[in-house]
């Protein structure tokens, strides 16, 4: 991508009311805008990191045998009345009405009922079981304060995966696997996770999970036993706290065991292998892949931008070129033909504006061509002050 070309360019000030670093960083380096209070354009920039993010949900839940699929957003009032979350959760819900025929419609904000809706047309013995679907969508959820940047929004993206089963042992066998695929998943991500018990509600059978990345900009307390990754949040925690770490946390995921309620409430059965019918097991598993861009800008960032980490990153490489070394299309071409992924500054700017845009946007490797480096090119990596100067031939090598 020529940055000539790219849209939106960065902008000079952040706006007046962004408190949250991500916020900030995130819309003056042009990855998003926002519409509204909670709502927002992921552009080209923001996008190419969503993409990746999900790219890594993507193989991991695939790697458990996971299978992807798409399920509707537009969801008719009957469904949400068998279990009496049309009005349980009549707080987060948006409720539309349609005006030629006034029939009541829900926008999603999750997917347990309709999952089961259709796992009743088509699960009929044991021998269908266990099932593990998934899929990426909007979420609408009226939101009481859509703040901390993207971290909260009123629409988002989540990924959703939904586990059915003959059993409870089977659930547990499961659950395990996606908190072990969600470690992987946050690891190959840059994050340091935390994963905490926690209340999951009427709604849930037993606990249930937390992942959290500890952050300034965070929402929720989490009590954490020292020297390990794991603890509690605040609302399952009895008694005494002294013996816990505390710290302010950013929720990224977050796995229930939900049980046999949904199942007994709609009726969503299975016939066994000595002939009796069961209700089936249930699990559902979340993460916002919107929300893991912003938490990733607060922990990975420094006064001049954002430092993203090598997975999730918009481009491999932010090419500089300057002077009369500009017009540079040599280089720019090798490296994409190399399967590197360039943004080539190739503007008339100043130095100056050119390598602030490069640390404000975070790119992780910086290459910069100019009279200065002769027929050499300098390479430096986001967030470090080292420079090396380097042949072509060995900036193909370097970025993979
Ligand atoms: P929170 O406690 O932060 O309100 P939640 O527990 O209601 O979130 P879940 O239903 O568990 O959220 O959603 C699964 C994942 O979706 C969360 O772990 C988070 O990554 C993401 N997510 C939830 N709500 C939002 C939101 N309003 N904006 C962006 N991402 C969200
Ligand atoms: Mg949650």
């Amino acid at each position: 991508m020529r940055y000539s070309q790219a849209f939106p360019k960065t902008l000079k000030n952040a706006p007046k009311d962004a408190v949250t670093v991500n916020h900030k960083l995130l819309v003056r380096a042009g990855f998003v805008d926002q519409l509204m209070a909670g709502s927002w354009t992921l552009l080209p920039l923001g996008w190419r990191v969503v993409s990746k993010i999900t790219q890594i949900i993507r193989e991991e839940m695939n790697a458990i045998g996971c299978q992807e699929m798409l399920m509707p957003l537009l969801h008719p009032k009957e469904i949400w009345n068998q279990t009496g979350r049309w009005d349980a959760a009549d707080e987060i819900m948006y409720k539309i009405q349609d005006t030629r025929n006034k029939r009541e419609y829900a926008l999603s904000f999750t997917h347990e009922e309709i999952v089961m809706d259709l796992v009743k047309k088509h699960i009929k013995s044991y021998k269908d079981l266990p099932l593990n679907v998934y899929h990426f969508s909007t979420k609408f959820r009226n939101e009481l304060r859509a703040q901390g940047g993207i971290l909260r929004g009123r629409e988002f993206l989540m990924k959703d995966a939904y586990s059915l089963h003959v059993s409870e042992e089977d659930l547990l066998v499961w659950y395990e696997k996606y908190k072990q695929a969600y470690l992987k998943i946050f690891k190959r991500m840059g994050l340091v996770v935390y994963v905490t018990e926690a209340s999951g509600g009427v709604f849930t059978h037993k606990h249930t999970h937390e992942f959290q990345v500890e952050a300034e900009a965070g929402e929720d307390t989490i009590y954490i036993k020292p020297g390990t990754r794991e603890g509690y949040n605040k609302e399952v925690l009895e008694g005494d706290v002294k013996q816990f770490e505390i710290k302010r946390s950013i929720e990224v995921g977050n796995i229930f065991p939900l049980g046999k309620m949904y199942s007994e409430k709609m009726g969503a059965g299975f016939v066994d292998a000595d002939g009796s019918k069961k209700p089936i097991w249930f699990g559902s598993y979340g993460i916002g892949p919107t929300r893991v861009m912003g938490t990733i800008v607060e922990v990975s960032h420094d006064e001049r931008g954002i430092i993203w980490p090598k997975s999730v990153a918009p481009y491999d490489v932010h090419l500089v070129t300057l002077g009369g070394n500009r017009e540079l299309i040599e280089i720019y071409e090798k490296l994409w033909g190399e399967g590197v992924e360039v943004l080539w500054d190739e503007t008339d700017r100043s130095a100056g504006e050119k390598l602030a845009d490069a640390d404000l946007i975070g790119i992780p490797v910086r290459l910069v061509v100019s009279e200065k480096t002769g027929d050499k090119i300098e390479w430096k990596e986001r967030g470090k002050t080292e420079t090396l100067l380097l042949d072509l031939d060995q900036v193909y090598l370097k970025p993979k």
